[in-house]
């Protein structure tokens, strides 16, 4: 027998009322029969507004937030954030769309990402918001869509910095990259960027994804201001915005814990009142996906069948990793583990069983041997840290079956 672990953070403090698991305030076996039916995800607004707030006070007041829509695109739960936070990155055209039908200011939102097509170039102009330019190339199309349409674009260029952040889930920077320029580049660059007549707006620098570890973050951010002093110093153009990544990670696996943000809150004050005094009072931004939103979503489905198999007990759902790529191990992981899982309504503790979803492949597994409260035909099961990457990273058309839906309580 082993031993039971701690439950995970997730799971300690939910919320029942009845022996139903509510979120949101509302009782999920609610929102299944009379808001949406299963498989869905819900995310709470409560939660995302609570964790701006924790962040708020625990970041200086004048270190801007801003939310990565690739975590989450949902425009309701977009259209909820741009209340709570100072801007807004897009990495696509159907992103900057969604972004501005919330009626954002445009001056608050930066487009990120390699390969930018040109009608995405073309919008973004347009509207007025901030490119992050990824290359040489991308700076000289931009100049030639700007010039035909007679409008300086407003341009910051995103630095593949010489370091990396360590430990984090995806690293990025001190390597060959798809991501940014080359720090070492950007000097000649800046050069070019002053003769093709850009709106140069400052630097971006991201050097990593779901990092748990205080120290590691830190040193990013002291690293990122370093690099950021020493780019703006080759140059003679104004510098009004850095954009000093993120990467703060939430605990997804048994035995993670979550960040004590009390802990980033000096190392974030010096390099604000650093970058601040050094340059000429840029905007200084934050940007954060999961952090902001992953917390807040659960995804919720319905078991269709129980079976045993030589000894092993399954419990078979409408939902799957077409829906939930990550939680089926499939988006990154290196050894598969499962995310929190839990039984919507409360009955005694039963033994272990194996979560799946429909498809016709292993891979469909979303908890492998979970010790979770009883389920039976119909039960509903709930997988926790779930707002983030979830539908829109799945593979949605795999196998032809119904798409989920997304409520936002
Ligand atoms: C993906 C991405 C983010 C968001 O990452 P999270 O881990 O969700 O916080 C932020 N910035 C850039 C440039 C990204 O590519």
């Amino acid at each position: 027998m082993t031993q039971a672990a701690e439950p995970h953070p997730a799971l300690q403090n939910l919320e029942y009322e009845d022996g139903v698991l509510l979120w949101g305030g509302r009782k999920l076996t609610d929102v299944a029969d009379e808001l949406c039916g299963t498989p869905f995800y819900a995310y709470d607004r409560q939660r995302m507004s609570q964790r701006v707030q924790e962040l708020r006070r625990a970041l200086p007041e004048d270190l801007h937030l801003h939310y990565a829509m690739k975590a989450n695109p949902m425009p309701e739960l977009v259209a909820h954030m741009v209340g709570l936070v100072d801007g807004l990155d897009v990495a696509s055209a159907g992103e900057l769309q969604v972004a501005l039908g919330t009626g954002v200011d445009p001056a608050h939102v930066s487009f990120a990402g390699p390969g930018k097509q040109d009608f995405e170039l073309d919008a973004a102009i347009r509207a007025g918001i901030n490119v992050n330019m990824e290359s040489e190339g991308e700076m000289r199309r931009i100049a030639k869509l700007a010039a035909q349409i007679n409008i300086q674009p407003s341009v910051a260029i995103r630095v593949n910095s010489p370091f990396e952040l360590k430990t984090s889930g995806m690293k990025m920077g001190g390597r060959p990259s798809p991501f940014g320029v080359d720090a070492e580049r950007v000097p000649a660059m800046l050069r070019q960027l002053k003769s093709l007549g850009l709106g140069f707006r400052g630097f971006h620098v991201y050097s990593g994804s779901q990092n748990l570890r205080v120290e590691a973050i830190q040193e990013s951010m002291n690293s990122t201001v370093d690099l950021i002093l020493e780019l703006a110093g080759s140059t003679d153009l104004g510098v009004s915005f850095v954009n000093i990544g993120g990467g703060l990670g939430i605990p997804y696996f048994p035995k993670e814990r979550p960040l004590d943000l009390d802990e980033l809150s000096d190392t974030a004050e010096k390099a604000v009142r650093r970058l601040k005094q050094s340059l000429d009072d840029p905007e200084v931004i934050m940007e954060l996906g999961r952090y902001l939103v992953g917390e807040a979503g659960i995804y919720v489905c319905r078991v269709i069948d129980i079976k045993e198999s030589r000894g092993a007990r399954y419990a078979i759902t409408d939902g799957g990793l077409h829906h939930h790529l990550a939680a089926s191990g499939n988006f990154g992981q290196v050894i598969r583990k499962n995310y929190p899982l839990a039984a919507v309504v409360r009955k005694k503790a039963d033994t272990e069983i194996t979560v799946v979803g429909p498809l016709c492949t292993p891979l469909d597994l979303l908890g492998d041997r979970v010790s979770i409260d009883h389920l039976e035909e119909g039960s509903l099961v709930a997988i926790l840290q779930s707002g983030a990457y979830g539908k829109t990273a799945s593979p949605t058309d795999f196998l032809s079956h119904p798409l989920c839906k997304e409520i936002l309580i």
